[in-house]
């Protein structure tokens, strides 16, 4: 086929789209600017399970709490995608550990790094050219006046890391799955909602480590699964993977006055003396949490994934955005290309896709919206949150599993009353969870087609809705 894409960073967005494009028999090429043996983090992370079915990959069956299957690591081996502890039901602590609340998760904990190079092998496999240590550097286009129609990404520019020279790559669409780093969408111009920089706001510091256990010193130190949720303007985590390891994790506000997520890890360990000083992985990095794009699209260019700040808010996942961001954009682009277009207007169904058709996109700026209210609580006024029952189960089950929920008022009411002694929280919590029901109306109704002057109007309304955040 006379249509080529090329892709820019082969995280987990970028890889499944390449797989599904190839497999459509269209010519596709990925620049990552890392190696293979680098590829995803070197930790654990808590994948959605849907998406990755969706993506193709095996879903081990579940016997209790554990993981069976043929991707599932053995006990003693580190050789498999998943890690074999399952955690159907997690245990969300308040700050203080005095209220739990028991939630169900969507989700099966997955080794980052073999789950990144699983995904670039079935590209590569499928027929996409991947080149490594090729950093994509700016966006080749034309402008034809100011509305974003009249832009024509027609390439990227490419740095080979080895020889430090750079070349222009023309392509029939460019798409961005680079990380939150997003070079290439930046170099558009500014005037463009495509071309936003992320404020330090919208991220959070993550710290996690996979450490082994003392299987004697186990036995009187029960560590439970779990969540401790908003510690630090963030959380707290800790999951048994074996017998004799396990993943703690800690993520914060990104910010100058927080505390360092690795010291609470330290703090956690330092209470629990089967936890050995010996790290099997770990690592730390910044993770956005902020709110997604508005458009991904323009004539030529799609960006997905972290590149587009699509993850869950309120717990910074978003490799399951991204795999769902890819499959999504792989039947968008495939159509494209049996048409042989690449305007703004057929780009456009990947944006319905994300906003309208999959709700994914409506659930995430919700919770954009009521993450730094939560952020902005302190301990005690979340601890009492937690005891008079205003953060319940299910709607931190949502929350959790990327999904908002307004909890309906009538069942609230016992817990209202309950907390009428802080009555500035009941308005806060009230006035936020009834603004981001208006967000999830709002980003529902999405402009289910390419038409200047109505998603004009949608953005604006979508501006006012989100200035009043910080009211
Ligand atoms: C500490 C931490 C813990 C996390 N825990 C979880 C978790 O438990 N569950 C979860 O779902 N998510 C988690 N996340 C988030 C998750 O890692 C990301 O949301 C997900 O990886 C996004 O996928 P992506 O496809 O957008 O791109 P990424 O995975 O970010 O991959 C981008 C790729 O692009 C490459 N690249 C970057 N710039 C360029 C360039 N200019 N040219 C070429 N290549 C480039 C990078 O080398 C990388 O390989 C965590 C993140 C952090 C930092």
């Amino acid at each position: 086929m006379n249509y080529h894409v090329v892709i820019v960073g082969a995280g987990p967005g970028g890889c499944v789209l390449a797989k599904e494009l190839a497999r459509e028999g269209i010519p596709v090429t990925i620049y990552e600017k890392g190696s293979f043996s680098q590829l995803g983090h070197d930790w654990s992370d808590l994948v959605e399970i849907e998406p990755l079915a969706a993506a193709g990959f095996e879903i081990p069956e579940l016997e209790g709490n554990r993981w069976v299957g043929t991707l599932v690591k053995k006990e003693t081996e580190d050789e498999g995608l998943f890690e074999p502890h399952a955690i159907p039901r997690l245990k969300l602590y308040s700050p203080d550990y005095q209220a739990v609340k028991e939630i169900k998760t969507g989700m099966i904990t997955t080794d980052r790094r073999k789950l990144g190079q699983e995904l670039v092998e079935q590209a590569r496999q499928a027929g996409a050219q991947i080149y490594y240590h090729r950093e994509g550097m700016q966006l080749l286009y034309r402008e034809k006046g100011n509305s974003l129609e009249d832009l024509e990404v027609y390439g990227v520019t490419v740095k080979d890391g080895e020889k430090g020279e750079c070349r222009e790559v023309h392509a029939d669409l460019v798409v961005e799955s680079s990380g939150y780093y997003s070079i290439l969408r930046k170099s558009l111009p500014a005037h463009l909602d495509l071309a936003r920089h992320f404020p330090n706001s919208e991220f959070a510091m993550v710290h996690r480590e996979v450490r082994l256990r003392d299987r004697e010193k186990a036995k009187n130190d029960p560590l439970p699964d779990h969540y401790r949720y908003g510690y630090h303007s963030g959380y707290q985590w800790s999951h048994v993977h074996t017998p004799g390891k396990i993943d703690i994790g800690a993520g914060v506000r990104y910010a100058f006055n927080q505390p360092d997520p690795r010291d609470i890890i330290e703090e956690y360990i330092s209470r629990h003396p089967s936890i050995m000083a010996y790290r099997v992985r770990g690592g730390r990095s910044p993770c956005i949490v902020g709110k997604p794009l508005d458009n991904f699209v323009a004539p030529g260019f799609l960006v997905l994934g972290d590149a587009a700040s699509t993850s869950i808010p309120t717990t910074g996942c978003g490799t399951g955005s991204a795999l769902m961001a890819g499959l999504w954009a792989s039947r968008v682009i495939a159509e494209a290309a049996r048409e042989g277009r690449n305007d703004l207007g057929k780009l456009w169904d990947f944006n319905r896709k994300f906003y309208r058709d999959g709700s994914r996109g409506a659930h995430l700026a919700a919770l954009s919206a009521v993450r730094p209210m939560l952020q902005s609580l302190n301990h005690d006024s979340l601890n009492h949150l937690y005891r008079i029952g205003l953060l319940e189960g299910g709607e931190l089950e949502k929350s959790i599993n990327g999904e908002f929920m307004a909890p309906p008022l009538l069942q609230k009411l016992p817990s209202i009353f309950r907390g009428l002694s802080r009555p500035y929280l009941l308005r806060t919590m009230g006035r936020v969870l009834s603004l981001a029901g208006q967000i999830y109306r709002h980003y529902s109704r999405y402009p289910a087609e390419w038409e200047a002057g109505s998603f004009s109007q949608w953005k604006t309304e979508a501006e006012k809705l989100f200035s009043r955040v910080y009211d």
